[in-house]
């Protein structure tokens, strides 16, 4: 059974599954792991979220998949992300995202 990336919408094959980082669960409010709903998300995804976005921005701005596939930060990465079948990327955490670590 192939997997599907709830936010670039890309499949991955079964056979790529036997990584167990191929995969993960997004908890959509990072703060509230115990009740947040979650996401299954590719890696290079889910990666590049927790790049993009403190844990605050999303726990008050993109605690949705809408408002993440909506968000401008994440477009031109989407965008490149959906013409490609890499299940791992080089991330770099903004600068802003740094600052808040
Ligand atoms: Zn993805
Ligand atoms: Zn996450």
């Amino acid at each position: 059974m192939s997997t599907t990336c709830e936010l670039c919408r890309r499949v991955i094959p079964t056979e790529r599954l036997d990584d167990p980082q191929a995969t993960q669960q997004h908890h959509l409010r990072p703060e509230e792991r115990a009740t947040s709903p979650t996401v299954t998300l590719c890696r290079p995804c889910h990666d590049q979220i927790h790049a993009t976005f403190t844990n605050e921005e999303l726990r008050e701005s993109y605690d949705s998949l809408d408002a993440l596939r909506d968000a401008d930060r994440l477009s031109d990465y989407l965008s490149w992300i959906r013409g490609t079948d890499k299940l791992e990327i080089a991330v770099e955490t903004s600068e802003h995202v740094r600052r808040h670590r």
